[in-house]
């Protein structure tokens, strides 16, 4: 199973890189609609790699912001999540920690609505295209939903048929059965035990 946010990411890499404002958009009108779907409070948050997220993209860029403001409101820090919150990245846990705050500070329900702000992250160069970016919403969500869904499926075959290969590899290797046992492989009943040194 491929997270969706791993291909959303990879798309928007391709985008940013061949400077396509428009899919970026799309990505992000298109991410946030089926995440506020599969939407629930749990603890897997992050969904994708926040080291790799961090090596591809800059700090700055939407999708990470979106990462840790949706993770932020996702995710309540437990003792137990200590290992993983010293994995991330400094710039991460900065946002995270400021997400925090913000949502403290405006309480859940304006938080949640923030996180799901399509434009938000759509980076509009004025007020009038993100109100005309709104009114179009209704009529582009489904379209583009179908769109990348298709391309989503698509990846997810790929990486089965990948996978099926892989097993058919396995399958095909005979076991070689006159080679000679190999003598590396033979447990060394003779050693000594290693005793530690007092
Ligand atoms: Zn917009």
């Amino acid at each position: 199973m491929i997270e969706h946010l791993d291909i959303f990411l990879d798309l928007y890499v391709f985008a940013t890189q061949y400077d396509v404002p428009q899919l970026k958009r799309d990505i992000f009108t298109v991410l946030v609609e089926m995440d506020t779907i599969d939407y629930q409070f749990n603890d897997t948050y992050p969904t994708v790699d926040v080291s790799r997220l961090y090596r591809m993209l800059d700090g700055n860029s939407p999708f990470c912001k979106y990462v840790a403001k949706s993770h932020a409101l996702a995710w309540e820090a437990t003792e137990n999540d200590r290992d993983k919150i010293m994995q991330f990245p400094p710039a991460y846990l900065a946002d995270l920690l400021i997400f925090k705050e913000q949502r403290a500070t405006v309480g859940d329900n304006a938080f949640e609505e923030d996180v799901w702000n399509h434009c938000a992250y759509h980076q509009h160069k004025s007020y009038l295209q993100e109100l005309r970016c709104k009114e179009s919403r209704s009529s582009d969500v489904p379209f583009l939903t179908n769109f990348l869904k298709a391309i989503i499926a698509e990846a997810e075959l790929e990486a089965e048929r990948d996978a099926g290969y892989d097993e058919e590899l396995d399958v095909n290797e005979e076991p070689n059965v006159d080679e000679e046992p190999d003598a590396d492989k033979e447990p060394n009943v003779d050693e000594e035990p290693i005793m530690d040194e007092e």
